[in-house]
């Protein structure tokens, strides 16, 4: 399934812990190489998301699992008070920071997109300090 942050806050009574979702991000990858899954369907991307890794999200240095351009970027959606239903999208170190010294309880999930063909995946989701 591809992910869609705007379910993401469904999970908010999980989200005190940091969970990693490379796991699944590898069994997702092999099961698309074995043709369970259909690549299309890993590469539909809101597009919002896809503008904003296009236009301001940092590379993350690797290749894309699935076209292998180097055109993977991060970007992370942070929800918690006063960021909105659909979180708040963040792009810099520098601002994730400011958001984590304010009151309350903030939770960031990592999104790796890729520019160039829309594989979009949830990296890992961690509790802002
Ligand atoms: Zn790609």
């Amino acid at each position: 399934m591809p992910y869609h942050p705007g379910l993401a806050s469904e999970d908010a009574e999980a989200a005190f812990g940091e969970v990693d979702y490379r796991l699944q991000r590898r069994r997702l990858l092999r099961d698309i190489a074995c043709g369970i899954v259909d690549r299309d369907e890993a590469c539909e991307i809101h597009p919002e998301l896809l503008r904003v890794a296009r236009s301001a999200a940092p590379h993350t240095g690797g290749s894309c699992p699935l076209c292998n351009e180097d055109e993977l970027r991060l970007v992370a959606y942070v929800f918690g008070p006063r960021l909105g239903p659909g979180g708040k999208c963040v792009v810099s170190d520098h601002e994730l920071q400011r958001i984590a010294r304010r009151q309350g309880h903030f939770v960031s999930y990592e999104v790796e997109v890729c520019a160039k063909c829309g594989w979009n995946y949830l990296l890992r989701r961690y509790p802002l300090h």
